[in-house]
């Protein structure tokens, strides 16, 4: 028995729920493409972007803590398979598209610079005068034009879907391909976005507590995490300071609390639209995939807690900047010398202007290749 591609289209149709983005109503790709005898398009979008080096690279890449500060901190990679992991969930529990929000979780940190948040800062400053640097607008950009995988063309040729599920935050003049974009994502995007957000609350604090940086004394007014711990407590489980297993047992009621939350409230905000597409739900003007309010309040002083004691705790703020200060070297050093860069950079440089072509070439890079190639051209 064969389950070939026709079949499998009309069976996610039939699955899916009307507002959900469907293969069969996919927009198409830039470059047009025969179909895959077994593979629908939302696949091919997801293993061209697991087969692409931008997700290579995500293994040597901060995500809070410097690459090989320890071997059970997450990096960008393990942070995007949790996500998309939960982003699955997610989608399946709402009858949306699994493939797409998977493929769009997937995609959603390869834009990211060196070094975590404060590279981004970094590259932003350098580019203020040359269009400036987004890691989400980074990601199209990755996928678009510079990963080279066909002969024919730059890029990927991932559908409109993934493309415009990758722009999350609109306003009037957001674009892609001169096209105007409508003032939601979709669904599945929504969904990605939300699972990347409650998928670093929970393994942040993980982290956070794995390195000492965090103590559970500080978490007193943590209301959030103090309801994991009810939540703890009231599958029996004995809850000892400092204890890992303690530990992983509540960061997994978190990380369970939060996708159940937006689970529950997401169904209820799209009861009113349950005749609307895809393409209506677009329209509206509000994020239909949420945390309920009292909920999300809890969620973002969770946020703050993070900022305020482990995104900017000294320890890990002197070592991603004292990183990036050499990032900042080597982005001169480019613009002084652009042999030094990659064949294909200095081509693009060609194209898109000497600025632009450093930063792409600056942002794709791992932690450890931008050390090493500081240190190879810092006289
Ligand atoms: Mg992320």
């Amino acid at each position: 028995m064969l389950r070939k591609i026709k079949e499998q289209y009309l069976l996610e149709d039939k699955d899916l729920s009307i507002y959900a983005t469907h293969n069969l109503h996919s927009k198409g790709r830039r470059f047009p493409e025969k179909p895959h005898p077994f593979r629908t398009d939302f696949q091919r979008d997801r293993d061209r972007i697991l087969h692409s080096r931008a997700f290579r690279r995500l293994e040597y890449k901060t995500q809070v803590f410097l690459n090989g500060k320890g071997d059970h901190y997450r990096t960008r990679l393990t942070h995007t398979i949790e996500v998309a992991a939960i982003a699955r969930t997610i989608a399946r529990a709402l009858y949306l598209n699994e493939d797409l929000a998977e493929t769009i979780a997937l995609a959603h940190d390869l834009g990211h610079t060196p070094f975590g948040h404060s590279g981004e800062y970094a590259i932003n400053e350098l580019m203020q005068d040359h269009g400036g640097f987004d890691h989400n607008r980074q990601a199209l950009t990755v996928v678009d034009v510079l990963e080279e995988k066909y002969p024919d063309y730059d890029g990927l040729n991932l559908t409109w879907e993934v493309r415009t599920g990758l722009i999350k935050h609109r306003d009037s003049s957001s674009f892609l391909d001169d096209k105007k974009l409508e003032n939601q994502p979709h669904l599945e995007s929504q969904v990605a976005d939300i699972a990347d957000d409650l998928t670093y609350y929970g393994h942040d604090v993980d982290d956070g507590l794995e390195s000492g940086l965090l103590d559970e004394k500080m978490f007193t007014d943590n209301k959030l995490w103090n309801l994991a711990c009810e939540r703890a407590l009231e599958r029996g489980v004995k809850l000892i300071t400092g204890s890992e297993k303690s530990r992983g047992f509540i960061v997994r009621c978190l990380i369970d609390m939060m996708v159940q939350n937006v689970i529950l409230n997401s169904e209820k905000n799209l009861q009113p639209y349950s005749k609307y597409s895809s393409a209506d739900i677009q329209k509206i003007d509000k994020k239909l995939i949420s945390f309920s309010s009292d909920f999300e309040k809890l969620t973002l002083e969770h946020r703050k807690f993070l900022y305020k004691n482990l995104y900017h705790h000294p320890d890990v703020d002197n070592v991603n900047n004292n990183a990036v200060q050499r990032m900042r070297h080597l982005f001169q050093i480019y613009l002084k010398k652009p042999e030094l860069m990659s064949v294909t950079a200095v081509k693009r440089a060609e194209k898109v202007g000497l600025h632009r072509a450093v930063a792409d070439y600056i942002a794709g890079m791992t932690d450890r290749f931008a050390i090493i190639e500081f240190k190879k051209h810092h006289a």
